[in-house]
């Protein structure tokens, strides 16, 4: 797996009793655990030299792929370049050494910063005011469709119960949803792919008094402008749902639109993607959540506040922790105050670009879009002609006969350096391969990738097993995906076990 290192793993490398470091003499005596807080036997670690160690991960780290080292056109993720000087400050030791639960008036300083953000937030999308505690955007949208149902039961109202979520949207839609414990209704689109009023209509007829909220994403995921929002929202408010927008996509709409003017009530934006906090392989992100003038009492606490009359920060705190009651399940959607130094990246992010340069984001993002799309549509198949937003769909080559799949196409990219586009979503069409460039991009990046493409569709009708075959430049070939998924071996104990 890892040729510098006698293509052995580390486990492999590793010889009993050989060690990479070495402590100072014990000074402080000898503490003995309970029983019941050790291991009943010695964990299975490799042990080898300091040197091994470092190439060990050094290696790793030169076998991932990056926004800083490739371009990286995943759809529906923004791998969006994250300006360095985020992270400069975010590695501030001012901000590093903090401990969530110190005195307030020890860090006035990271509250003014969580303070801000709500406000920046709430100004980029006309909401009111936003929660920054839950950690991710599916942490979002279940916060976001509980923050409904306690309006709804608020009100009395306990029947809202469904949601509606139309067929394209993002798999996390439809399963906040179900964890949330409500029952979902798809609402289909057109061929042009936006959401079929008609059929919303005749949902909402069914289903009215029973609706707690439609969810939706605008740009959609087909990277569409759904243009009949203001008729959308208005059909759903009058059956006595709210609207909820599924703010990942946010980046093509940054200064342009406000979710808010759109008619959605409660939202929630990706930090990760929109906000330049790196991101791929899990995290960690943040999804805040914001809501419209009158649901702000239903906003998860603990909450930052600004007293103007003292210029302080305070916490507003949950009745039950006040109460001394810390038990994290049942009180809060994440414990503190979300992903501090995320928070700081985007703030960062936000102030260093000002009201007039976060306005170029989404035309950038359209542009490069529209670019990639109109050079590529005569190789590519273009299911749903017209502008696009911040990424678009293709469905495969537009040469079927050739057998080469959109799968190939994307090992292929690998070859030449290329992450692959976001392949097989959304679902409404049977060869996927969602593309989306960023503002980021400049044109010399993206003519080469066209070329690439290009090639690609060449290849494709003059040496087809080349690209089926593909990926023939990277340390593993193809891997069998579904055997990896339902059986995957993840330790070493594991591999040894099965060999
Ligand atoms: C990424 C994404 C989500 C989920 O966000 P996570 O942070 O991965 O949980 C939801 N909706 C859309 C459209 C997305 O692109």
């Amino acid at each position: 797996m890892n040729n510098k290192l006698y293509g052995k793993l580390i486990f492999e490398l590793s010889h009993p009793g050989r060690r990479a470091y070495s402590l100072p003499k014990n000074r402080f005596g000898h503490y003995e655990l309970s029983e019941d807080m050790r291991r009943s036997e010695d964990a299975m670690l490799p042990e080898c030299d300091e040197m091994t160690v470092v190439r060990h991960y050094t290696n790793h780290s030169e076998n991932n792929f990056g926004v800083d080292n490739g371009f990286y056109p995943l759809g529906s993720c923004t791998m969006k370049y994250n300006p360095t000087i985020n992270e400069e400050i975010a590695a501030l030791p001012s901000f590093c050494n903090l401990h969530p639960l110190q005195p307030e008036e020890t860090v006035q300083g990271a509250l003014e910063v969580e303070y801000r953000l709500q406000q920046a937030l709430a100004s980029l999308t006309g909401m009111s005011d936003f929660t920054l505690n839950p950690c991710a955007g599916a942490h979002g949208e279940l916060t976001g469709l509980m923050i409904i149902r306690s309006y709804h039961e608020s009100r009395g109202d306990m029947k809202r119960t469904k949601v509606i979520v139309p067929d394209s949207a993002h798999g996390t839609n439809p399963a906040s949803a179900a964890v949330c414990g409500c029952e979902v209704i798809e609402v289909t689109s057109t061929a042009d792919g936006l959401v079929d009023l008609d059929n919303l209509k005749e949902l909402i007829k069914e289903n009215g008094p029973e609706i707690a909220a439609m969810m939706m994403t605008n740009p959609n995921t087909l990277g569409l402008f759904e243009r009949q929002i203001p008729e959308i929202s208005r059909v759903v408010h009058e059956c006595g749902g709210l609207m909820y927008y599924d703010g990942a996509n946010l980046n093509p709409m940054l200064g342009a639109v406000r979710p808010a003017d759109m008619g959605f009530d409660v939202m929630h934006v990706n930090l990760h993607k929109t906000f330049s906090t790196p991101h791929g392989g899990g995290g960690p992100g943040d999804g805040p959540v914001g809501v419209i003038k009158g649901l702000e009492e239903f906003l998860p606490k603990p909450h930052v506040v600004y007293h103007s009359d003292t210029s302080t920060y305070s916490i507003l705190h949950n009745p039950a922790e006040e109460a001394g009651d810390y038990n994290l399940e049942a009180n809060y959607i994440g414990a503190f105050l979300g992903n501090f130094l995320v928070i700081i990246r985007a703030l960062a992010y936000i102030l260093s670009l000002g009201r007039e340069h976060i306005k170029m984001v989404g035309p950038l993002a359209t542009l490069n879009a529209n670019y990639i799309k109109e050079s590529l549509k005569d190789d590519y198949e273009l299911p749903i002609e017209g502008l696009c937003k911040h990424e678009f769909v293709f469905d495969g080559l537009r040469d079927k006969s050739t057998g080469v799949t959109t799968m190939d196409v994307a090992k292929r990219l690998l070859d030449y350096g290329y992450h692959a586009p976001t392949i097989y979503f959304p679902l409404l069409f049977h060869e996927a391969m969602m593309i989306e460039p960023t503002e980021n991009e400049s044109k010399d990046t993206i003519d080469r990738f066209i070329d690439v493409m290009h090639i690609i569709s060449k290849e494709a009708m003059e040496k087809p097993e080349l690209v089926k075959n593909a990926p023939h430049n990277t340390p593993i070939g193809r891997v069998d995906d579904v055997l990896a998924a339902r059986h995957p071996i993840v330790t070493y104990r594991q591999l040894m076990a099965e060999s």
